[in-house]
């Protein structure tokens, strides 16, 4: 019988998840099944379809790891399915990572195969720690080498021997935080210079990367000293010295910071992303999340009202409106009689999604600025305007437009509701800390609190560095005895990131 299902062998990249291909970043996007280890990124799995089966076959603390030949019998049995299947790996297939063997068993089975290229982790690590593995009239050529076997083993199958006396190679060892104190000592007895630079990669192209510089004679004592894990790759040659200009990777301004998000999960991408191209470990820990809230009376007949100006103040009030419309088979041009005022540039920007334009910003992202600033403005004499909004109580802005006797009706879009983030993060932060926390909301704040109850929470963040994206988180902050408040200066998620970067450029 045919097999009609086909097995990619996908290389995944060293860590950063961007470094993935787009062929294979294309492929997961229609994956059935995806098989992933422990060193391919996982939120690269993020975008897989929601029914696509994940099975992870990697190592972790806890579990035996599922040995080879089981790896290859599930591969091979979800291609007799007639499966779409991504077999997802670290770095590069085909380079220490046991792919030629899976790839010549489907070969056996007479099953359809492809294999995509990805960036193993010795070139991620020499980008993006700054030693370049060749040169110019310095570094001619080099070897990727695997130092997994034992010292016991008498007949290595590296040569050893030949190693040692190549000239103008950099050498990059895979594996080996416990091998490599003998690696070297046979590479110095066998002739190679003590002095050679050197330099281990630990947690190579991701935020937790750390980078050490070394002489070939140093490098076991610096593993105990510094106390390197794995995954760490190891290159040795002259080239290990450009590093000190080079490490553009570990000079950003974030770099290895660990920052926690707090608002909801569909928004907080935005600010992760931000956050990581400036180097940080962005750690998700949305408190709240939102959801949809389907008003009383039907669009359709609000809409007829004919309002003059609808004002957002959120990108979620945005988004929620937009469904809501669409949920009635409307669209933008349910506006086109209506002005739009929105209180910022990530309001605004969430507008131009959908083809619209803001006719009013005010010039600072806060309630009262864009109240004092649209009511001077405008001429708004019997005019009618519809606030569109979350659940919230206290609204300023509805608030101060009926006290200025503007005819203003509500549109509660979304309502707000606590999250509860994963337990296991929730200890990893009681435990280890963090180096700041981002609250961009009222909300965000008081769920903190009742996620970790008041006296951990307030330990947590006294101990560290507290950001607010605005006065009224600010204030709210303030009512749990919060110190050292830093808030940002323009009232948004870029203000608020320019204010992180700020505060740890001068610590
Ligand atoms: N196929 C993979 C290698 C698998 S062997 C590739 O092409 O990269 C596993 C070894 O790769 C680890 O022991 C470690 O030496 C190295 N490695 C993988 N990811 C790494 C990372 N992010 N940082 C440092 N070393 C890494």
């Amino acid at each position: 019988m045919e097999i009609k299902g086909k097995v990619y062998l996908v290389g995944a990249g060293p860590g950063d998840p961007e470094l993935i291909t787009v062929k294979g970043l294309e492929l997961l996007k229609k994956a059935e099944v995806v098989l992933y280890d422990r060193l391919a990124n996982d939120t690269l799995l993020k975008f897989c379809p929601e029914n696509t089966e994940l099975i992870f076959v990697g190592k972790e603390a806890d579990r035996h790891p599922i040995p080879q030949e089981e790896i290859i019998k599930i591969l091979i049995e979800k291609a007799k399915k007639n499966k779409t299947v991504i077999r997802l790996k670290g770095g590069d297939p085909y380079i220490f990572g046991r792919g030629s063997e899976e790839a010549l068993a489907l070969y056996q089975e007479g099953i359809d195969f492809e294999i995509v290229p990805g960036i193993t982790a010795g070139i991620g690590a020499s980008a993006y720690s700054g030693a370049p593995l060749t040169h110019r009239n310095m570094v001619t050529q080099c070897l990727f080498i695997t130092a997994h076997e034992s010292p016991e083993k008498n007949e290595s199958q590296i040569e050893w021997e030949l190693l040692a006396k190549l000239k103008n190679t950099t050498l990059v060892i895979y594996m080996g935080a416990s091998t490599l104190k003998w690696t070297v000592e046979k590479l110095i007895t066998l002739g190679m210079n003590p002095e050679t630079p050197a330099i281990i990669v630990q947690n190579a192209t991701l935020p937790s990367q750390r980078q050490f510089n070394s002489r070939l004679l140093n490098l076991p004592e610096l593993v105990e000293k510094e106390n390197i894990k794995p995954p760490i790759i190891t290159i040795i040659g002259e080239t290990a010295v450009f590093s000190d200009k080079l490490d553009w990777f570990s000079r950003k301004p974030l770099f290895g910071k660990k920052i926690v998000c707090t608002r909801a999960e569909d928004q907080s991408h935005s600010l992760t992303k931000i956050l990581e191209q400036n180097g940080a470990i962005a750690i998700n820990f949305s408190v709240i999340k939102t959801k949809l809230n389907k008003p009383s009376e039907n669009l359709k007949d609000l809409l007829s009202k004919n309002f003059d100006w609808v004002i957002f103040s959120s990108e979620n009030g945005v988004r929620y409106f937009f469904q809501l419309l669409n949920k009635e088979n409307m669209d933008a041009r349910a506006l086109s009689n209506t002005k739009i005022a929105c209180i910022g540039k990530e309001t605004a920007t969430r507008l131009k999604d959908f083809g619209l334009i803001a006719d009013f910003i005010p010039s600072s992202f806060t309630s009262t600025v864009f109240i004092d600033e649209f009511l001077n403005s405008q001429n708004l004499d019997n005019q009618k305007i519809l606030r569109v909004k979350g659940d919230f109580q206290k609204d300023y802005i509805f608030d101060s437009l009926i006290n200025n006797g503007i005819n203003t009706e509500p549109l509660q879009v979304y309502s707000i509701e606590k999250n509860l983030p994963d337990n296991k993060l929730k200890e990893k932060l009681m435990n280890e800390g963090a180096d700041a926390y981002l609250f961009t909301s009222s909300s965000t704040v008081t769920n903190f609190f009742d996620v970790f109850g008041k006296n951990q929470a307030l330990k947590l963040l006294n101990q560290s560095n507290v950001f607010a994206i605005g006065p009224v988180t600010r204030a709210t902050l303030e009512d749990y005895q919060i110190k050292n408040i830093i808030m940002s200066e323009t009232f948004s998620i870029e203000g608020l990131v320019n204010s992180v970067i700020q505060h740890f450029s001068k610590s």
